[in-house]
């Protein structure tokens, strides 16, 4: 169901270098409320940085 997948580059404003790509580590499904959501883990290429976001379903 997601549109994201592990390797995949996407446009993300790194927190810490502000380089606008980073790549997905790691996409974890949940269920909240009978919506599924999807954690998205990120790794800027540049500086090597982490981070993690909640994305709504899509329906
Ligand atoms: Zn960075």
């Amino acid at each position: 169901m997601s549109q994201y997948h592990v390797g995949q580059t996407i446009q993300k404003r790194c927190r810490t270098c502000l380089h606008d790509e980073a790549k997905v580590i790691k996409v974890d499904r949940k269920d909240l409320n009978e919506k599924e959501a999807v954690i998205l883990w990120s790794q800027c290429p540049e500086c090597g940085s982490n981070d993690n976001e909640l994305i709504p379903g899509e329906d």
